[in-house]
């Protein structure tokens, strides 16, 4: 039953409409830094754009100790994997294409041949 208690009210505080102190609807962002990575919250809805207000309250409790030592090291490795696969992409699209291109011409020298005599 504790956990039940701990999912509703968690559920009710990211439901909750909340203003910051400028009056403007705040929404549930996340935390990217390392010692909260993953760790959701409400800010001030200027944040980035004009001056703030400085309203800020956590929707998530704090991490474990092993969380935050660990999460971050996932998301650097998952960022290199993500580098890696779009590199992989990139470099089979060129190798598709330099494969179209090089049938085209084929394809070219052969209708060329076939229309002269
Ligand atoms: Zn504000």
């Amino acid at each position: 039953m504790a956990s039940l208690f701990a999912s509703e009210s968690g559920q009710s505080r990211t439901n909750a409409p909340r203003l910051c102190y400028c009056g403007e609807s705040s929404s549930v962002k996340t935390s990217m830094t390392s010692g909260n990575m993953g760790r959701r919250f409400y800010g001030c809805a200027r944040y980035g754009v004009d001056v703030t207000c400085g309203y800020f309250e956590w929707v998530d409790p704090p991490m474990c100790q092993r969380g935050r030592e660990v999460l971050p090291r996932m998301v650097a490795k998952m960022n290199r994997l993500e580098n890696e696969l779009a590199r992989t992409v990139a470099i089979a699209v060129a190798g598709v294409d330099e494969a179209v291109v090089v049938a085209v011409l084929v394809a070219v020298v052969v209708v060329a041949e076939d229309g002269c005599c």
